[in-house]
């Protein structure tokens, strides 16, 4: 909370009352919860949700005098109670090479999020190997050479614009001989052509599966914040083209639009591994349901 009123930008109830909770008491009418709805959309949290937020929140209070933090308070608590669910960690199997296919949009933040990843699990005494299965961006390619090199991981690329399931075959192979815990596979985020991309993540899901059944084991979809509304779309649509297991949303770091998290929990109910608050190794957080909440209102 702190970090967030030192970059000047309160959260959403701070822009309402003010900074401080000199703010006098109003009481709970139409007006205010009209003025707290169009808060919570303006965090792209969605109008279906922020109703409900709002209309849980005003439950048994209507017409009751509430001071700006016990208002923060309880629109929190209403927050939080939908993202504790989703609030969960990449779930760790004991399976040899764990699989975990990484999707997403070009853009939003797969690369960067792998090296995280990669750094977090080496940290925690894992062996990783890493997959470059965007074969056509050899910009992309480049960028996870060097992520790989920073969190001390070999990386597998393939000739520009080779089949990425071949080279996913052999990562499986490679991760598999050295005995390595975790594979990690980017992918390719074109989505001007969906039936291409479609094919191509279930090429690389097949071949794996030739050597392992259970694989992958985890398919991350990695979202961009900043996209606000966005991001639903992209969930949409990348449910059709994987089997997404659970979400990665990056850049929260420096936007208002958090609210979009909200509304996601609310209408996929996907687990929310982690996210990303800023482009250096370091920068990838557990996803904490309560300091989320309170951020976003205070
Ligand atoms: P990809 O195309 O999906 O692989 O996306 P990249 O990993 O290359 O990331 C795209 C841009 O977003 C890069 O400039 C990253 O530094 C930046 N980025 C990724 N994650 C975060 C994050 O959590 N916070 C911020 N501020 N920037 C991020």
């Amino acid at each position: 909370e702190a970090d967030v009123e030192a970059r000047g930008e309160p959260g959403l109830l701070g822009r309402m009352f003010g900074r401080r909770s000199a703010a006098p008491r109003r009481i709970l009418d139409d007006e205010m919860l009209e003025q707290l709805e169009e808060l919570l959309i303006a965090s792209d949290m969605g109008v279906e949700t922020a109703l409900r937020v709002t209309a849980n929140m005003a439950e048994g209070r209507f017409g009751k005098r509430l001071s700006s933090d016990e208002i923060k308070r309880l629109l929190s608590q209403e927050i939080a109670r939908i993202m504790e669910p989703v609030a969960r960690p990449m779930p760790l199997y004991a399976k040899r090479p764990q699989v975990v296919l990484v999707v997403g949009v070009n853009g939003s933040g797969k690369t960067t999020t792998i090296g995280k990843l990669a750094s977090q699990f080496r940290a925690a005494g894992k062996s990783v190997v890493i997959a470059a299965g965007d074969t056509f961006r050899a910009a992309a390619v480049e960028q996870l050479q060097v992520w790989g090199d920073r969190a001390g991981v070999p990386v597998m690329t393939a000739p520009q614009g080779s089949d990425p399931a071949s080279l996913a075959f052999d990562a499986m192979s490679r991760a598999e001989a050295d005995g390595a815990d975790l594979l990690m596979i980017d992918t390719a985020g074109r989505l001007q052509n969906r039936a291409d991309l479609m094919e191509e993540l279930a090429k690389i899901v097949r071949v794996i599966r030739k050597k392992d059944p259970s694989a992958p084991h985890n398919t991350l979809l990695v979202l961009d914040a900043t996209t606000g509304q966005n991001a639903l779309n992209q969930v949409e649509t990348f449910q059709k083209l994987a089997d997404v297991s659970g979400l990665v949303m990056t850049k929260l770091d420096g936007t208002a639009r958090g609210g979009v998290l909200v509304a996601l929990a609310d209408r996929f109910a996907l687990p929310i591994h982690a996210i990303g608050v800023g482009e250096q190794i370091d920068d990838l957080a557990p996803f904490e349901p309560e300091e989320f909440a309170a951020a976003l209102t205070g």
